[in-house]
């Protein structure tokens, strides 16, 4: 048996769990990030020793040293994943393989321990399975938080000796407003997120950090996200703050911005383009710049635009604004392709309609 088989979760139980009248008022229209389970699972990982002490535990505060390294160089990644409880009752995740993936390959970049992905996929069932009657039915979800920082105390710029591996969860509802058909965003033409050779496409902290000017920014505009643009020429379309974007042509077809390191794979990206696909749709992984999408906008060859991710599933965008003005896209609502998509992506996470790709994972 190799390690990551060996590796055993000791369970104990929060002693003073949320009494279930508690939880289901709780479950209900969550504020997203805001409301937490009764557990967590932790796992540490020590240089020559490799992950050890996993558990399944109440959640608590850590205790960090003030020399802790992840206050100091920022070594810390995550992920973002949820559980769905279907009209049957049965609880799925949406392809877990692939935060898991996409996790190890983040902590690569960020010099930090390997974690397997078998590891990833147990801790994250096991806090589904001990916390299962905090997932919400109907359009709600369990948000899934695996993380990892450096946990080694010590000052001095070097990738860290040990690190802890955590995953917290929180049911939610809708990211943007209920009711919402359509967002605004904001385009930042002053900050960039990320450059070639740098993090933009690993999930680290930094990079929402160095986005939050930009956020708040846009929330100042009046938006509810911000677009980013790329950083050498500061033209090209890249991706939101905490989500991928696609264009809907007057031809049918379909474009995102291509993944060459600057922004984020999105499995929902990923998924959005097999399922576009699979629907008979020509999907173009190419570059669109700003001033075409605000010429095609304005002159009809671009029909829809929609953000995508985890949190935010398929939400459409109505209404870009910028430093010199804004404009619409389309009828300023959520299009037909946009509504599609998000209603066939939904009922196959809800298990409301066939998953012809098996991503669904119970
Ligand atoms: N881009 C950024 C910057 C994000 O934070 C996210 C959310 N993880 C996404 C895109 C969408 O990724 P996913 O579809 O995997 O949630």
């Amino acid at each position: 048996m190799n390690a990551e088989n060996q590796l055993q979760f000791a369970v104990e139980r929060c002693p003073d769990p949320t009494p279930a009248d508690q939880i289901a008022t709780r479950l209900v229209n969550p504020a997203f990030g805001r409301v937490f389970t009764d557990h967590m699972v932790t796992i540490r990982w020590t240089e020559g020793r490799g992950w050890h002490d996993a558990k399944v535990e109440a959640r608590r505060p850590f205790q960090i040293d003030p020399a802790c390294a992840v206050l100091h160089y920022a070594q810390e990644i995550f992920e973002g994943m949820k559980a769905y409880r279907g009209d049957d009752g049965k609880i799925s995740l949406f392809r877990p393989q692939e935060n898991a993936k996409r996790f190890r390959a983040s902590a690569a970049r960020m010099s930090m321990a390997d974690l397997p992905e078998t590891i990833f996929l147990r801790a994250v069932e096991a806090l589904v399975d001990i916390d299962r009657d905090w997932i919400p039915g109907g359009d709600g979800s369990l948000y899934l938080r695996p993380f990892m920082f450096a946990s080694e105390s010590f000052l001095g710029v070097r990738a860290a000796a040990e690190y802890i591996f955590c995953v917290i969860a929180c049911p939610v509802g809708p990211y943007f407003k209920a009711g919402k058909s359509a967002v605004t965003v904001w385009v930042s033409e002053q900050y960039t997120r990320a450059a070639p050779g740098g993090t933009g496409a690993a999930k680290c902290g930094g990079n929402y950090a160095a986005s939050l000017i930009a956020q708040t920014e846009a929330a100042a505009k009046g938006c509810d996200q911000v677009v980013f643009l790329d950083a050498a020429e500061h033209r090209w379309i890249e991706e939101l703050g905490g989500m991928n974007v696609f264009f809907v042509m007057d031809d049918g077809t379909l474009r995102t911005p291509p993944l060459k390191g600057t922004i984020l794979p999105g499995i929902t990206r990923a998924s959005i383009i097999e399922l576009a696909r699979h629907e008979g749709m020509t999907v173009n992984e190419v570059a669109y710049d700003f001033e075409s999408w605000r010429a095609d906008a304005a002159s009809g060859r671009l029909k829809e635009t929609f953000a995508c991710g985890t949190a935010a599933v398929v939400t459409a965008i109505g209404q870009v604004r910028h430093a010199g003005g804004e404009f619409t896209i389309g009828h300023g609502g959520e299009g037909q392709v946009t509504q599609r998509l998000r209603s066939l992506l939904t009922g196959m996470q809800r298990g409301k309609i066939a998953d012809p790709f098996a991503w669904v994972h119970h």
